[in-house]
């Protein structure tokens, strides 16, 4: 077998020629004893211009010394490195130009001579693309942070926009209420309207066409002994006329409580009196066998009210006894006092009032379906409800189903002073 010696130099090259990147072996002396052309071509020379020149032709000016050191400790302690990685290096052109790079640093010996293969990579694009990016990146990060303040822009003038079309939304809703309540008053208006014409009509018709019957009837007995029959007549009349005047004084007080024209009208007078007149009044429209029971011993006592509408709320509540009992039956009136007030108590024993109606018993027009066939307007109470809280008194009842009622009023009792 044929045995060939090669120089160090001839290795070198031979190792080199396979090596894309730039390669250079450097020896103790840092001395460039051998390079690729890679390696010469990425600084600019030929490849025998660098041959036996010193590294630091290679290393711009500044970074010389850190070079030198960095290499000698490099080479004490033997150690494969990777230059450049996460700081910058760079390499010096020919031309003066300097250029980031990236070494590897490979140290090794041959016969106990101590060198260096430098693989050297030229990272001038990788760093301006790096750079691109870093730039691309900041300039994204503008957008971003421009484009978010734009959007915090937007946001918060869509959320006054919002709070604006919320009192908005607020001031038509209530204007919306507002209107709807006047409609809903001016409908009520027109029902009442409504209502109370039916029932003028209503209400008149009946007993103006038995004052009619009565007093044609009347006219026929032209004889003097037909005298009683003729009173019966009369007596009837008089009884309609009576009813159609209360009726018309209800719907009177009604229009005047309710526009606010009504005026109390305060005089001193005597109980016994008022009591009197009102029961003489309720016994015209008796019917056959009912009596009013009521106190015969009363002390003669001066009142200082308004004498008409007390005489209007007993009268009120005695017809109604009256109308709402059946022939043969007892209608009671009590009347106390105590240190404030003066106390009514009218009772019967007629159809009472159903339970499920009694709740709505004070409201006007309302009217018990039990009590439908008699003729009446459902106003009394309700007037009587409103002056005796005008008035500071009170009124209630206990009622039972065929059984009869009761009906309680407490007036204050009123000085003159
Ligand atoms: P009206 O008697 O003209 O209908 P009111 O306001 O005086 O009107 O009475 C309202 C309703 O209360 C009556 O329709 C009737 O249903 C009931 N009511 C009042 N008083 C009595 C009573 N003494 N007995 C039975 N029901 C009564």
């Amino acid at each position: 077998m044929k045995s060939f010696t090669l120089s160090h130099s001839e290795v070198f090259s031979i190792l080199f020629s396979g090596i894309s990147e730039g390669a250079l072996i450097v020896n103790k002396s840092q001395q460039i004893v051998e390079l690729n052309s890679s390696a010469a071509q990425m600084f600019g020379y030929e490849i025998d211009e660098l041959k036996d020149q010193h590294i630091n032709v290679l290393i711009p000016k500044n970074f010389h010394h850190k070079h030198e050191s960095h290499v000698k400790s490099f080479i004490k302690k033997d150690e494969r490195r990777q230059m450049g990685k996460g700081r910058n290096i760079f390499g010096l052109k020919k031309s003066g130009e300097t250029f980031p790079v990236e070494a590897g640093l490979n140290p090794f010996e041959i016969e106990g001579e101590k060198f260096v293969m430098t693989l050297i990579t030229d990272i001038t694009k990788r760093v301006k693309t790096e750079k691109e990016i870093l730039n691309l990146n900041a300039s994204l990060e503008d957008k971003v942070q421009k484009r978010t303040k734009d959007l915090k822009n937007s946001v918060e003038e869509l959320s006054e926009l919002n709070e604006l079309l919320k009192d908005e939304i607020m001031r038509r809703k209530k204007a919306e209420a507002r209107i709807k309540t006047a409609l809903q008053k001016e409908r009520e208006l027109n029902d009442l309207k409504t209502k109370f014409l039916s029932l003028v009509s209503h209400e008149f018709k009946t007993p103006l066409s038995g004052i009619l019957t009565s007093s044609t009837l009347a006219k026929k007995y032209t004889k003097t002994e037909q005298q009683d029959k003729r009173d019966k007549h009369l007596n009837t009349i008089k009884n309609k006329v009576h009813y159609l005047t209360s009726i018309l004084n209800d719907f009177l007080s009604v229009e005047r409580l309710e526009t606010g024209k009504f005026t109390y009208k305060f005089d001193h007078f005597s109980l016994l009196n008022l009591i009197n007149e009102v029961v003489y009044n309720a016994n015209v429209t008796l019917k056959t066998g009912q009596i009013i029971n009521y106190p015969q011993d009363l002390d003669d006592v001066e009142l200082y009210q308004d004498r008409n509408v007390l005489e209007l709320i007993l009268s009120n509540l005695l017809n109604n006894a009256i109308k709402y009992s059946k022939e043969d039956t007892t209608i009671t009136l009590d009347i106390s006092f105590d240190d404030k007030y003066l106390n009514f108590k009218i009772s019967d024993e007629g159809i009472g009032i159903p339970e499920k109606d009694q709740q709505h018993i004070f409201e006007r027009y309302f009217r018990a379906e039990n009590a439908l066939l008699n003729q009446g307007t459902g106003i009394g109470l309700n007037i009587i409800k409103v002056h005796l809280d005008n008035l500071g008194g009170d009124i209630f009842f206990e009622s039972q189903e065929n059984k009869g009622s009761t009906f309680f009023i407490k007036l204050p009792i009123k000085h003159d002073n």
